[in-house]
Protein backbone atom coordinates (compact mmCIF):
# COMPACT_ATOMS: atom_id res chain seq x y z
CA UNK A 1 0.00 0.00 0.00
CA UNK A 2 1.38 3.45 -1.14
CA UNK A 3 2.09 6.08 1.79
CA UNK A 4 4.43 8.28 2.78
CA UNK A 5 8.05 8.88 2.70
CA UNK A 6 10.00 5.43 1.68
CA UNK A 7 12.37 4.32 4.61
CA UNK A 8 15.97 4.72 3.27
CA UNK A 9 17.14 1.84 4.25
CA UNK A 10 14.17 -0.08 2.70
CA UNK A 11 14.95 1.59 -0.41
CA UNK A 12 18.70 0.88 -0.28
CA UNK A 13 17.90 -2.77 0.09
CA UNK A 14 14.87 -2.93 -2.83
CA UNK A 15 17.31 -1.13 -5.14
CA UNK A 16 20.11 -3.40 -3.69
CA UNK A 17 18.45 -6.79 -4.79
CA UNK A 18 17.75 -5.76 -8.51
CA UNK A 19 21.13 -4.30 -9.06
CA UNK A 20 23.19 -7.78 -7.77
CA UNK A 21 21.18 -9.13 -10.48
CA UNK A 22 22.69 -6.61 -12.50
CA UNK A 23 25.48 -8.98 -14.45
CA UNK A 24 26.07 -11.14 -16.99
CA UNK A 25 22.63 -10.72 -18.85
CA UNK A 26 21.68 -9.98 -22.54
CA UNK A 27 18.87 -7.37 -21.61
CA UNK A 28 16.50 -5.58 -18.58
CA UNK A 29 13.52 -5.93 -18.19
CA UNK A 30 11.87 -4.07 -15.40
CA UNK A 31 8.38 -3.52 -14.26
CA UNK A 32 8.72 -0.25 -12.17
CA UNK A 33 5.38 2.17 -10.64
CA UNK A 34 7.51 5.02 -11.25
CA UNK A 35 6.61 7.27 -8.14
CA UNK A 36 8.33 6.55 -5.42
CA UNK A 37 10.07 8.59 -3.32
CA UNK A 38 12.48 7.82 -0.50
CA UNK A 39 14.19 9.84 2.27
CA UNK A 40 16.74 11.62 0.75
CA UNK A 41 15.38 10.23 -3.34
CA UNK A 42 12.82 12.22 -4.81
CA UNK A 43 12.83 10.18 -7.88
CA UNK A 44 13.81 6.41 -6.61
CA UNK A 45 13.22 4.84 -10.28
CA UNK A 46 15.67 7.21 -11.76
CA UNK A 47 17.78 6.56 -9.38
CA UNK A 48 17.58 2.62 -9.54
CA UNK A 49 17.45 2.98 -13.80
CA UNK A 50 20.94 5.20 -13.27
CA UNK A 51 23.09 2.86 -11.10
CA UNK A 52 21.46 -0.36 -13.15
CA UNK A 53 23.09 1.23 -16.83
CA UNK A 54 26.33 2.03 -15.05
CA UNK A 55 26.09 -1.67 -14.14
CA UNK A 56 25.23 -3.26 -17.40
CA UNK A 57 27.16 -0.95 -18.81
CA UNK A 58 25.78 1.03 -22.17
CA UNK A 59 25.04 -2.00 -24.26
CA UNK A 60 22.85 -3.79 -22.65
CA UNK A 61 19.28 -2.76 -23.60
CA UNK A 62 17.00 -1.83 -20.66
CA UNK A 63 12.98 -1.20 -21.38
CA UNK A 64 10.88 -0.71 -18.28
CA UNK A 65 7.13 -0.36 -17.88
CA UNK A 66 5.56 2.18 -16.01
CA UNK A 67 2.47 2.99 -14.12
CA UNK A 68 0.41 5.75 -16.10
CA UNK A 69 0.91 7.96 -12.71
CA UNK A 70 4.61 7.75 -13.27
CA UNK A 71 6.84 10.63 -12.21
CA UNK A 72 9.29 10.20 -14.71
CA UNK A 73 12.60 13.05 -15.42
CA UNK A 74 14.39 13.54 -18.12
CA UNK A 75 17.08 11.85 -17.33
CA UNK A 76 15.26 8.41 -16.85
CA UNK A 77 14.35 8.28 -20.83
CA UNK A 78 18.22 8.41 -21.16
CA UNK A 79 18.90 5.81 -19.10
CA UNK A 80 16.69 3.31 -20.94
CA UNK A 81 16.01 2.06 -24.48
CA UNK A 82 12.47 1.63 -24.11
CA UNK A 83 9.54 2.30 -22.05
CA UNK A 84 5.85 1.81 -22.30
CA UNK A 85 3.09 2.73 -19.56
CA UNK A 86 -0.05 1.67 -18.89
CA UNK A 87 -2.99 3.04 -21.25
CA UNK A 88 -5.94 2.40 -19.04
CA UNK A 89 -7.22 3.82 -15.29
CA UNK A 90 -8.01 2.19 -13.89
CA UNK A 91 -5.38 0.34 -14.83
CA UNK A 92 -6.84 -2.67 -16.37
CA UNK A 93 -3.80 -3.50 -18.97
CA UNK A 94 -1.00 -4.10 -16.52
CA UNK A 95 -0.25 -7.54 -18.36
CA UNK A 96 -0.30 -6.09 -21.66
CA UNK A 97 1.63 -2.93 -20.62
CA UNK A 98 4.46 -5.59 -19.73
CA UNK A 99 4.23 -7.70 -22.80
CA UNK A 100 4.88 -4.39 -24.39
CA UNK A 101 8.06 -3.60 -22.31
CA UNK A 102 9.16 -6.98 -23.20
CA UNK A 103 8.38 -6.85 -26.61
CA UNK A 104 10.46 -3.91 -27.36
CA UNK A 105 13.48 -5.30 -25.58
CA UNK A 106 13.20 -8.40 -28.19
CA UNK A 107 13.15 -6.32 -30.45
CA UNK A 108 16.17 -4.58 -29.08
CA UNK A 109 18.01 -7.84 -28.64
CA UNK A 110 17.23 -8.76 -32.69
CA UNK A 111 19.17 -5.89 -33.89
CA UNK A 112 16.46 -3.45 -34.24
CA UNK A 113 17.40 0.04 -32.81
CA UNK A 114 14.52 1.80 -31.21
CA UNK A 115 14.33 5.50 -30.36
CA UNK A 116 12.43 7.63 -27.92
CA UNK A 117 11.35 10.65 -27.67
CA UNK A 118 9.94 12.83 -24.37
CA UNK A 119 8.41 15.50 -23.59
CA UNK A 120 7.03 17.34 -19.73
CA UNK A 121 4.76 19.55 -19.20
CA UNK A 122 4.43 21.62 -15.86
CA UNK A 123 0.49 20.23 -15.30
CA UNK A 124 -0.45 18.76 -11.36
CA UNK A 125 -2.99 16.37 -12.62
CA UNK A 126 -5.25 13.82 -10.69
CA UNK A 127 -5.87 11.14 -11.75
CA UNK A 128 -9.66 11.35 -10.89
CA UNK A 129 -9.46 13.96 -13.90
CA UNK A 130 -7.50 11.82 -16.85
CA UNK A 131 -9.65 8.13 -16.79
CA UNK A 132 -8.77 6.84 -19.82
CA UNK A 133 -12.21 6.27 -21.45
CA UNK A 134 -13.92 9.79 -20.68
CA UNK A 135 -13.03 13.65 -21.57
CA UNK A 136 -10.24 14.92 -22.67
CA UNK A 137 -8.06 12.19 -20.94
CA UNK A 138 -10.39 9.64 -23.58
CA UNK A 139 -10.04 12.20 -26.61
CA UNK A 140 -5.73 12.09 -25.61
CA UNK A 141 -5.88 8.32 -25.36
CA UNK A 142 -7.56 8.24 -28.74
CA UNK A 143 -4.49 10.48 -30.18
CA UNK A 144 -2.11 7.64 -28.74
CA UNK A 145 -3.81 5.10 -30.31
CA UNK A 146 -3.48 6.54 -33.88
CA UNK A 147 -0.22 7.19 -33.20
CA UNK A 148 0.65 4.01 -31.95
CA UNK A 149 -1.62 2.34 -35.55
CA UNK A 150 1.30 4.50 -37.61
CA UNK A 151 4.05 2.80 -39.30
CA UNK A 152 7.31 3.11 -37.97
CA UNK A 153 5.70 3.78 -34.08
CA UNK A 154 6.87 1.32 -31.57
CA UNK A 155 4.75 2.59 -28.76
CA UNK A 156 3.28 5.99 -27.43
CA UNK A 157 2.66 7.07 -23.22
CA UNK A 158 1.30 9.61 -21.58
CA UNK A 159 2.35 9.12 -17.62
CA UNK A 160 -0.07 11.63 -15.80
CA UNK A 161 2.20 11.88 -12.76
CA UNK A 162 1.59 11.38 -9.24
CA UNK A 163 0.21 14.92 -8.07
CA UNK A 164 0.47 13.99 -4.56
CA UNK A 165 4.34 13.56 -4.62
CA UNK A 166 5.70 17.10 -3.39
CA UNK A 167 8.52 16.54 -5.54
CA UNK A 168 10.56 19.14 -7.80
CA UNK A 169 10.36 17.84 -10.95
CA UNK A 170 6.84 16.83 -11.53
CA UNK A 171 4.09 16.98 -14.62
CA UNK A 172 2.24 15.44 -17.01
CA UNK A 173 5.16 13.27 -19.63
CA UNK A 174 5.05 12.08 -22.53
CA UNK A 175 7.12 9.23 -24.22
CA UNK A 176 6.98 8.03 -27.86
CA UNK A 177 9.02 5.10 -29.34
CA UNK A 178 9.76 4.51 -32.85
CA UNK A 179 11.75 2.22 -34.84
CA UNK A 180 14.64 4.02 -35.05
CA UNK A 181 13.68 7.45 -35.97
CA UNK A 182 14.72 9.65 -33.34
CA UNK A 183 13.47 12.90 -34.78
CA UNK A 184 9.98 11.02 -35.27
CA UNK A 185 9.89 10.24 -31.56
CA UNK A 186 10.78 13.35 -30.29
CA UNK A 187 8.53 15.25 -32.85
CA UNK A 188 5.24 13.21 -32.19
CA UNK A 189 6.35 12.92 -28.06
CA UNK A 190 6.70 17.48 -28.66
CA UNK A 191 3.29 16.90 -30.38
CA UNK A 192 1.20 14.84 -27.70
CA UNK A 193 2.45 17.42 -24.84
CA UNK A 194 1.41 20.43 -26.70
CA UNK A 195 -2.35 18.93 -27.24
CA UNK A 196 -2.29 17.96 -23.46
CA UNK A 197 -0.99 21.72 -22.51
CA UNK A 198 -3.37 23.07 -25.07
CA UNK A 199 -6.29 21.50 -23.67
CA UNK A 200 -5.26 21.75 -20.38
CA UNK A 201 -8.87 23.53 -18.70
CA UNK A 202 -10.82 21.02 -20.19
CA UNK A 203 -9.58 18.06 -17.50
CA UNK A 204 -11.95 17.69 -15.31
CA UNK A 205 -13.47 14.79 -12.98
CA UNK A 206 -14.37 11.62 -15.05
CA UNK A 207 -17.51 11.13 -12.83
CA UNK A 208 -20.08 13.21 -10.76
CA UNK A 209 -18.01 15.25 -7.99
CA UNK A 210 -19.10 17.53 -4.82
CA UNK A 211 -18.04 18.61 -1.87
CA UNK A 212 -18.21 16.36 1.21
CA UNK A 213 -22.08 17.73 2.51
CA UNK A 214 -23.10 17.89 -0.80
CA UNK A 215 -21.87 14.55 -1.96
CA UNK A 216 -23.76 12.77 0.67
CA UNK A 217 -27.27 14.39 0.61
CA UNK A 218 -27.22 13.26 -2.87
CA UNK A 219 -25.97 10.07 -2.22
CA UNK A 220 -28.88 9.94 0.39
CA UNK A 221 -31.52 11.21 -2.01
CA UNK A 222 -30.39 9.34 -4.89
CA UNK A 223 -33.19 7.02 -6.63
CA UNK A 224 -30.86 4.20 -7.31
CA UNK A 225 -30.58 1.06 -4.85
CA UNK A 226 -27.01 1.57 -3.89
CA UNK A 227 -24.61 4.81 -4.65
CA UNK A 228 -20.89 4.10 -4.77
CA UNK A 229 -19.62 7.36 -2.26
CA UNK A 230 -15.74 8.03 -2.91
CA UNK A 231 -13.54 9.53 -0.04
CA UNK A 232 -11.19 10.61 -2.40
CA UNK A 233 -9.20 13.12 -0.49
CA UNK A 234 -7.70 10.02 2.18
CA UNK A 235 -7.31 7.42 -0.55
CA UNK A 236 -4.74 4.45 -0.09
CA UNK A 237 -4.27 3.72 -3.51
CA UNK A 238 -2.49 6.87 -3.83
CA UNK A 239 -1.01 6.85 -0.37
CA UNK A 240 -4.06 8.23 1.90
CA UNK A 241 -3.33 7.84 5.43
CA UNK A 242 -6.90 5.83 5.49
CA UNK A 243 -7.65 7.79 8.83
CA UNK A 244 -9.23 10.84 8.03
CA UNK A 245 -13.10 11.00 9.54
CA UNK A 246 -14.39 14.20 7.45
CA UNK A 247 -16.45 11.85 5.23
CA UNK A 248 -17.62 9.66 8.15
CA UNK A 249 -18.50 12.61 9.75
CA UNK A 250 -20.76 14.09 7.49
CA UNK A 251 -22.69 10.93 6.79
CA UNK A 252 -22.81 10.42 10.34
CA UNK A 253 -23.78 14.34 10.77
CA UNK A 254 -26.46 14.18 8.25
CA UNK A 255 -27.91 10.76 10.27
CA UNK A 256 -27.64 8.65 6.94
CA UNK A 257 -28.35 5.06 7.15
CA UNK A 258 -27.65 1.89 5.49
CA UNK A 259 -23.95 2.94 4.76
CA UNK A 260 -20.53 0.90 5.01
CA UNK A 261 -17.54 2.72 5.15
CA UNK A 262 -14.40 0.54 3.93
CA UNK A 263 -12.32 1.76 5.78
CA UNK A 264 -10.96 3.45 9.08
CA UNK A 265 -7.41 2.60 9.38
CA UNK A 266 -7.55 2.54 13.68
CA UNK A 267 -5.63 -0.05 15.51
CA UNK A 268 -6.04 1.26 18.59
CA UNK A 269 -9.98 1.52 17.84
CA UNK A 270 -9.70 -2.14 16.73
CA UNK A 271 -8.36 -3.05 19.75
CA UNK A 272 -10.72 -1.69 21.98
CA UNK A 273 -13.65 -3.31 19.48
CA UNK A 274 -12.14 -6.88 19.98
CA UNK A 275 -11.59 -6.02 23.77
CA UNK A 276 -15.43 -5.50 24.20
CA UNK A 277 -16.48 -8.40 21.66
CA UNK A 278 -18.99 -8.83 19.09
CA UNK A 279 -22.44 -7.45 19.99
CA UNK A 280 -21.11 -5.18 22.91
CA UNK A 281 -21.30 -1.52 22.65
CA UNK A 282 -17.63 0.47 22.44
CA UNK A 283 -17.22 4.04 22.32
CA UNK A 284 -13.59 4.94 20.68
CA UNK A 285 -12.18 8.30 18.90
CA UNK A 286 -12.21 7.16 15.71
CA UNK A 287 -9.19 7.87 13.16
CA UNK A 288 -7.28 11.04 13.17
CA UNK A 289 -4.17 9.93 14.54
CA UNK A 290 -1.44 10.01 11.44
CA UNK A 291 -3.20 12.80 9.36
CA UNK A 292 -3.84 15.25 12.45
CA UNK A 293 -3.96 17.99 9.60
CA UNK A 294 -7.06 17.32 7.62
CA UNK A 295 -9.35 15.77 10.82
CA UNK A 296 -8.50 14.81 14.45
CA UNK A 297 -10.01 11.67 15.96
CA UNK A 298 -13.83 11.26 15.65
CA UNK A 299 -15.79 10.30 18.97
CA UNK A 300 -18.29 7.82 18.38
CA UNK A 301 -20.23 4.76 20.23
CA UNK A 302 -21.13 1.78 18.21
CA UNK A 303 -21.66 -1.47 18.53
CA UNK A 304 -19.35 -4.58 17.29
CA UNK A 305 -20.54 -6.17 14.24
CA UNK A 306 -18.44 -8.26 13.83
CA UNK A 307 -14.40 -9.61 14.84
CA UNK A 308 -12.21 -10.86 11.87
CA UNK A 309 -8.44 -11.95 11.37
CA UNK A 310 -8.47 -9.98 8.03
CA UNK A 311 -7.74 -13.33 6.08
CA UNK A 312 -9.33 -13.69 2.79
CA UNK A 313 -9.24 -15.05 -0.79
CA UNK A 314 -9.08 -11.77 -3.07
CA UNK A 315 -11.17 -14.02 -5.50
CA UNK A 316 -11.44 -11.09 -7.81
CA UNK A 317 -10.49 -10.35 -11.63
CA UNK A 318 -6.69 -8.87 -10.91
CA UNK A 319 -5.65 -11.54 -8.88
CA UNK A 320 -7.86 -14.66 -8.26
CA UNK A 321 -7.11 -17.33 -5.89
CA UNK A 322 -5.03 -15.17 -3.90
CA UNK A 323 -4.78 -15.78 -0.03
CA UNK A 324 -4.61 -11.83 1.55
CA UNK A 325 -4.26 -11.16 5.32
CA UNK A 326 -4.08 -7.73 5.92
CA UNK A 327 -4.31 -8.28 9.77
CA UNK A 328 -7.24 -7.46 12.04
CA UNK A 329 -10.66 -6.12 11.58
CA UNK A 330 -13.97 -5.22 12.56
CA UNK A 331 -16.87 -3.95 11.86
CA UNK A 332 -18.36 -1.37 13.78
CA UNK A 333 -21.90 -0.26 14.14
CA UNK A 334 -22.16 3.33 14.38
CA UNK A 335 -26.16 4.30 14.28
CA UNK A 336 -27.05 3.21 10.64
CA UNK A 337 -23.27 3.15 10.22
CA UNK A 338 -21.06 0.47 9.49
CA UNK A 339 -17.60 1.13 9.36
CA UNK A 340 -14.82 -1.12 8.89
CA UNK A 341 -11.89 -0.23 10.84
CA UNK A 342 -8.51 -2.01 10.15
CA UNK A 343 -5.09 -2.59 12.06
CA UNK A 344 -3.52 -2.03 8.81
CA UNK A 345 -3.69 0.51 6.26
CA UNK A 346 -5.86 -1.17 3.59
CA UNK A 347 -8.03 -0.32 0.21
CA UNK A 348 -11.25 -1.33 -0.39
CA UNK A 349 -11.55 -1.90 -4.13
CA UNK A 350 -13.44 -5.74 -4.78
CA UNK A 351 -16.62 -7.10 -3.92
CA UNK A 352 -14.76 -10.03 -2.44
CA UNK A 353 -13.32 -7.78 0.23
CA UNK A 354 -16.36 -7.00 1.44
CA UNK A 355 -17.83 -10.21 0.98
CA UNK A 356 -15.24 -11.74 3.22
CA UNK A 357 -16.46 -10.10 5.94
CA UNK A 358 -20.21 -10.98 5.43
CA UNK A 359 -21.18 -7.68 3.76
CA UNK A 360 -22.88 -7.78 0.26
CA UNK A 361 -21.91 -4.15 -0.88
CA UNK A 362 -24.97 -4.19 -2.93
CA UNK A 363 -27.68 -4.36 0.14
CA UNK A 364 -26.20 -1.08 1.18
CA UNK A 365 -27.73 2.36 0.14
CA UNK A 366 -24.20 3.88 0.36
CA UNK A 367 -21.00 2.11 -0.22
CA UNK A 368 -17.98 4.94 0.57
CA UNK A 369 -14.52 3.06 -0.67
CA UNK A 370 -11.41 5.59 0.30
CA UNK A 371 -10.71 5.49 -3.49
CA UNK A 372 -10.95 8.41 -6.31
CA UNK A 373 -12.32 6.82 -9.26
CA UNK A 374 -13.59 3.52 -9.08
CA UNK A 375 -11.68 0.32 -9.65
CA UNK A 376 -12.96 -1.68 -12.44
CA UNK A 377 -14.23 -4.53 -10.10
CA UNK A 378 -16.33 -1.93 -8.13
CA UNK A 379 -17.19 0.06 -11.36
CA UNK A 380 -18.54 -3.07 -12.23
CA UNK A 381 -21.42 -3.25 -9.43
CA UNK A 382 -22.10 -0.22 -9.01
CA UNK A 383 -25.12 1.39 -10.04
CA UNK A 384 -24.09 5.09 -9.74
CA UNK A 385 -20.65 6.36 -8.52
CA UNK A 386 -20.27 10.08 -7.08
CA UNK A 387 -16.78 11.20 -5.83
CA UNK A 388 -16.90 13.41 -2.77
CA UNK A 389 -13.76 15.95 -3.38
CA UNK A 390 -12.85 15.43 0.58
CA UNK A 391 -9.67 16.71 2.46
CA UNK A 392 -6.95 14.66 2.80
CA UNK A 393 -3.35 14.31 1.32
CA UNK A 394 -5.12 12.95 -2.26
CA UNK A 395 -7.38 15.86 -2.15
CA UNK A 396 -8.38 16.15 -6.20
CA UNK A 397 -8.66 19.99 -5.38
CA UNK A 398 -4.67 20.43 -5.61
CA UNK A 399 -5.05 24.24 -5.19
CA UNK A 400 -6.13 22.81 -1.72
CA UNK A 401 -2.92 21.34 -0.92
CA UNK A 402 0.24 22.91 0.51
CA UNK A 403 2.54 22.37 -2.20
CA UNK A 404 6.49 23.17 -0.77
CA UNK A 405 8.88 22.05 -3.04
CA UNK A 406 7.49 21.43 -6.89
CA UNK A 407 8.67 23.90 -9.37
CA UNK A 408 6.76 27.08 -9.98
CA UNK A 409 5.20 28.17 -12.07
CA UNK A 410 2.87 24.82 -12.03
CA UNK A 411 -0.72 24.68 -13.33
CA UNK A 412 -3.25 24.97 -11.74
CA UNK A 413 -1.24 26.27 -9.01
CA UNK A 414 -0.47 29.02 -11.33
CA UNK A 415 -2.95 29.38 -13.81
CA UNK A 416 -1.13 31.76 -15.75
CA UNK A 417 1.67 29.15 -16.24
CA UNK A 418 3.18 28.89 -19.59
CA UNK A 419 4.85 26.14 -21.92
CA UNK A 420 5.99 25.52 -25.13
CA UNK A 421 7.83 23.02 -26.96
CA UNK A 422 11.27 23.71 -26.99
CA UNK A 423 11.52 25.61 -23.87
CA UNK A 424 13.31 24.09 -20.88
CA UNK A 425 10.82 21.47 -19.41
CA UNK A 426 10.73 20.95 -15.73
CA UNK A 427 12.66 17.58 -16.83
CA UNK A 428 15.72 19.66 -17.53
CA UNK A 429 15.43 22.89 -15.19
CA UNK A 430 15.00 20.73 -11.86
CA UNK A 431 18.15 19.89 -9.71
CA UNK A 432 17.56 16.88 -7.83
CA UNK A 433 19.85 17.96 -5.33
CA UNK A 434 18.74 15.42 -2.63
CA UNK A 435 19.35 12.75 -4.95
CA UNK A 436 22.27 10.19 -4.08
CA UNK A 437 25.40 10.01 -5.84
CA UNK A 438 24.89 8.25 -9.11
CA UNK A 439 27.98 5.39 -8.22
CA UNK A 440 26.52 5.15 -4.26
CA UNK A 441 25.11 2.14 -3.63
CA UNK A 442 26.16 -0.49 -5.42
ZN1 LIG B 1 -1.65 4.48 -11.24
Amino acid sequence: MPGGVVERETFEFLKGKILEQAHDVDGVCLYLHGAMRAEGVDYCENVILGELRQAVGPAVPIAIALDMHANIVAETARNVNAMVAYHTAPHIDTFETGEKAAAMLLQILAGRRLAMGFAKIPFLLPGEKAQDTVGTMGEMMRLVAELESRPGIVSASLMNGHCWADVPDIGVAAVVVTEGDAVLAQTEADRLATVFWDRRADFDFGTEAYPVDEAVELAMAAPESTVFLSDSGDNPGAGGTTDVTALLASLLAHQASNVVVGSIWDAAAVDACIAAGVGQEVSVALGGKLDTRHGRPLPVTGRVRLISDGSYYWGGVRDPHHLVQRGKTVVLTVDGVDVIVTAQRHSYEEPAQFRALGIDPLAYKIVVPKRGYLTSPLEAISPRSILAVSPGVTNCDVTQLEYRRVNRPMYPLDPDATWKVGDQGPGERSVPSESMPRQGGL
